[in-house]
Parts: C-alpha cells; structure tokens; sequence
C-alpha cells in the first residue's frame, strides 16, 4: 500500500485553446508506465505535426487578439497570484503524479516540487508587476525611452526529471511578460503535466496562452521548434539534445534559451565542516535518484581526509532506504524508465573497464527484480579524464576523485566541458574566496547543497547551457527591448532635394 493515491487519467492527449483535445483514429498511443511496478497507469496520445500546428496557431491567436499580452500589469499579476493558489490548492494530487511518474520519492517531490511550482509564479507575478522600461534624458534636445515588449510565442519544452518545478518555470517566465506558448514535456512524465495545464485554466488563464502537446522529441519536439509561427525556444534537457534544438531553431534565426546537463564537481577540503560535507554530498548526489541536472556527480575529496570521508559516505549510501516512491519513508525510488536505468548501470561496467574502484552499489538491489531501480553507487576514479568523471550518468552513481591541494582541485573541478554548478565545502574564508572565483560554473553553492535563489542567474557555462533563467535573465530573453526617440525641440534638419 503507497501512503497516498489520486485517480489517474486513463488517457493524456493535448489541450489546445483550454480544450483537452480529442482522440481521432489515426495517431500514436503509448503506454504510460509506472517506473516502480513497471505496470502501465495509462496511454499517451502523441501530438503529430497537424495538432503541435494546432496548438500554435492557438498561442498566435492569443497573442496577436488575445487578452493576454495587453492586459495591464496588475491583471496579469492577479492571475499568477490565482495560478500560485490553485496549485497549492491541488498540491497533494500533483505531487502524486510526479513522483509516481517519475519515481522520485514522495518526500522529496513534496519538498520541491510543487511548491516551487507554486512559488515559480506568485514570484514571477511580483516580477512582472515592478518591472519598467528606460529612459535617457542626457541629450536635452531628445527623450529617449525603452520598453520591453513580448516576443511573441513560445516553444517552451521540459525533461521529465521534476516535470512540475522545471516545466513550470518555463512556462511562468515565458507568460509573465505577455508572451504565450505551447509546453512540450517529455513523454515520460506526463499525468501531472495535464492536470498542472488544466489547473491553470481553472484559475483564470486564458485559454490560447498555454497549450499543451506530447510526444517524443523527434515527432511532437521537432514539429515545434521548426514551427513557423514560434518565435523563440526555451529548452530544460540534455546538453545533446539542446545542440539538435539550437540547430533547428537557427535555421530560421530562433532565439534560444538552454538549460542543460551537469558534471558537477562538489569538492570537499581538509578544512570543511565535514559533517555538514558528508550530509551535503549525499543530498548533492542522491536526491531526485541523482536524476537531477545540478547533481554534485563527481565528488573531490583532499587527500589528507579522503579515507574516513569516504568510507562514512559509503556506510551511509548503504543504509538508504530504496522502495516504493509514494512511500514517505523512502530516500530512493526507481530510475524513470528501463532504458535510463539500464544506462546507468552500464556505467558500473565502464567503471571497472577504466579501473575505478567500485565502492558501493552498481547493481540492481537484490530482490528487487521488478521496477527500475538502481543501488546508490560510488566509484573512486584514478583520473578526471575517465568517462565516469566527464559524462553526465543522472543516476545515483557518485564518482570520487582524490586531490592534494586546493590548485589540484580548481584544476579538476574545471576540467569538465559542463558548467551548470559546483559545490564547496570549507570554513576557510580564503579558500573559500578563491574557488568562488576560480570555479568555471554558474552557480557556485559554499557549504550547503542545492538552494535555488529564483532572483539570482541560473545557468550554465559551457556546454551546461545559454542564457539564464531568473528575474533579469528572463526578462532579457523574453521580451524585446523597444527604443523610442522624441526630440524635444524644433532641430534644424538638412534640407535635402531642395
Ligand atoms: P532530453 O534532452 O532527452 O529531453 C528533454 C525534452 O526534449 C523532452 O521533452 C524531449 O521529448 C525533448 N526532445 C528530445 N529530443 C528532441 C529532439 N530531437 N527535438 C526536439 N525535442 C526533443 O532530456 P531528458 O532525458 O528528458 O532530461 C534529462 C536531461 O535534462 C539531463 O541532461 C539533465 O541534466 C537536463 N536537465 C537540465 C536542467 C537545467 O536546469 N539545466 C534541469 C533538469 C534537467
């Protein structure tokens, strides 16, 4: 028995212009799978390139004579402030789905999900609301200002890793600024993406400003980006993926904003709180099933402490409680689906292909032969340039790697082709200032793991990402900038032709 249970849809299809679509005769059903029982809980219809035309020309339609885009500020707030409560009102049904979709524990679905979800929109809300334009009056025979005008539409897509938090934070800063979209989820995850659509309808949204389509990345995922009529891309997934989709949207010139994949470095040194390190580090990489684009993945730890560290993360990997998701006593459910999982436990080959030292775990935890889980796994690594230290695994599989000094470790931790986080853990204030500064990441986490500070950047360098998402960030890529010059006076004007 799960320790909590919603109805679940039989069927997801689209929702189109506040509609839920139907289902015609033609067209593609998948089964909806549930990663703990491996039973099905449902069919996906996938949107083809006809309906994905639909729902754009819905998103056109609302923005080009829809409310949305020329409501005033304090309308479109009041709305956000509605969508925040609604989906604190339905918090419980929604954190259902997505753990049972994505087989992240309950407990943790419940301290980050939806929540953030909700906050994702009472901010962007305030955002919105204070937010105004230029004005430059240091040439006095001219006033110029700027507004900020929105884009138009756009393709907003979303992983299936937290598909309430990272799908609604696409969609939030895609809206606020008068834009409208349509939301592509990934196929794997997408019971509480509907009810999360129909949700923000109920609460007042327009129809025609979110649209929803599913389906694979090839189908549904192509037929959007290269859709005509969308504007711009806001991409959360794979850093391989987000290549295909740059590409694409460069053809006809598609502003992007790509938030991608980790390899992140958390790097513990001699003079950490190592308590506080070792409680870090286990968050870092085995919450969300280390299914997570910020997990702290490759762990360097400073010679001089690595043994005990290590071996106290060990014993502690080894006690966590695998199970049931919608259980609340489990720390690690399933991977999502059986490909994924048997992906990450291939690392475990490659681990001792490459001579790493298997720690802990890289199996499936025995007698747990049905749902796709995968024991927490560590690997001590001989040397950064492995394949376990440069590839993103987004499992729960922790390469350590063992440094001298604090050179050593900013080396390392750097050479990486991603750049989306990195964590330290020191109460040295020089230590401390100097790996801020020198750590090649976008957001750098100084003895605490994972906190998001919505008004700050987020995201990556390099290959991690482009663009960032927060209260600047987004406002930049979702609105175009408008400059308009007045002059002030009668100027003398070359007469010319005369
Ligand atoms: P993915 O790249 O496979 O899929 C993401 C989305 O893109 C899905 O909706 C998918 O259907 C779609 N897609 C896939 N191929 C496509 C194509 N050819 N054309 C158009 N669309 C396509 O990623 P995933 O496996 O769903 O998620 C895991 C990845 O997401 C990891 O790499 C993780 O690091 C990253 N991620 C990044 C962040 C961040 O904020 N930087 C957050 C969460 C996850």
């Amino acid at each position: 028995m799960t320790d909590v249970a919603f109805d679940v849809r039989e069927r997801v299809t689209s929702i189109i212009d506040g509609e839920s679509v139907g289902v015609s005769r033609r067209g593609v059903d998948f089964p909806i799978v549930n990663p703990a029982s491996e039973e099905p809980n449902g069919v996906l219809r996938e949107a083809d390139a006809q309906e994905v035309d639909a729902a754009v020309r819905s998103a056109r339609k609302a923005f080009e004579t829809g409310p949305w885009p020329r409501m005033g500020a304090d309308e479109r707030k009041a709305i956000f402030r509605s969508m925040h409560e609604a989906l604190h009102r339905h918090r419980e049904e929604l954190e259902f789905l997505d753990s049972l979709n994505t087989g992240v524990p309950i407990s943790q679905v419940r301290a980050m999900h939806v929540a953030r979800a909700a906050y994702n929109f009472e901010f962007f809300g305030e955002v919105l609301s204070q937010e105004s334009g230029e004005v430059y009056t240091q040439n006095p025979n001219y006033l110029t200002y700027v507004t900020r005008e929105p884009v138009g539409v756009g393709a907003m897509m979303a992983p299936w890793n937290a598909p309430i938090p990272l799908a609604s934070m696409r969609v939030a800063t895609c809206i606020a600024f008068g834009n409208t979209c349509v939301l592509k989820p990934s196929e794997y995850t997408p019971h509480s993406m509907q009810r999360m659509v129909e949700i923000f309808h109920e609460a007042g949204l327009p129809p025609g400003v979110v649209n929803l389509v599913n389906g694979r990345g090839p189908v549904t995922g192509t037929a959007l980006v290269t859709h005509p009529e969308v504007d711009m891309v806001g991409f959360t997934g794979g850093s391989e993926t987000g290549k295909i989709i740059m590409s694409e949207a460069g053809k006809s010139l598609k502003p992007v904003l790509l938030e991608l994949g980790g390899k992140s470095a958390n790097i513990v040194h001699e003079s950490a709180d190592l308590d506080r390190a070792l409680d870090g580090s286990l968050i870092g990489i085995f919450s969300g099933n280390g299914q997570q684009c910020l997990a702290g993945s490759r762990i360097l730890v400073q010679k001089s402490i690595a043994g005990e560290f290590i071996e106290r993360f060990v014993e502690r990997s080894r006690k966590l409680r695998i199970g049931d998701p919608l259980k609340a006593e489990t720390e690690i459910g399933p991977l999502c689906y059986e490909n994924h999982m048997n992906r990450v436990l291939s690392y475990a080959d490659l681990a001792r292909e490459e001579g790493a030292k298997l720690l802990t775990g890289g199996g499936r935890p025995e007698g747990m032969e049905q749902g796709w889980f995968v024991e927490p796994t560590a690997v001590l690594a001989d040397d950064n340039s492995a394949r376990i230290c440069q590839e993103e695994i987004f499992g729960p599989f922790a390469t350590f790697l063992v440094y001298e000094d604090l050179d050593e470790a900013l080396r390392i931790a750097n050479d990486s082709e991603f750049g989306l986080v990195a964590y330290l853990w020191s109460q040295d204030l020089n230590v401390t200032m100097r790996a801020a500064r020198e750590l090649r990441a976008g957001t750098i986490w100084v003895n605490t793991p994972i906190y998001r500070e919505l008004r700050a950047p987020f995201g990556g360098y390099k290959q991690s990402g482009i663009g960032r998402d927060g209260a600047r960030g987004s406002l930049e890529f979702f609105t175009e900038p408008k400059t308009v010059s007045i002059p002030l006076t009668d100027f003398p004007m070359l007469k010319m032709g005369k």
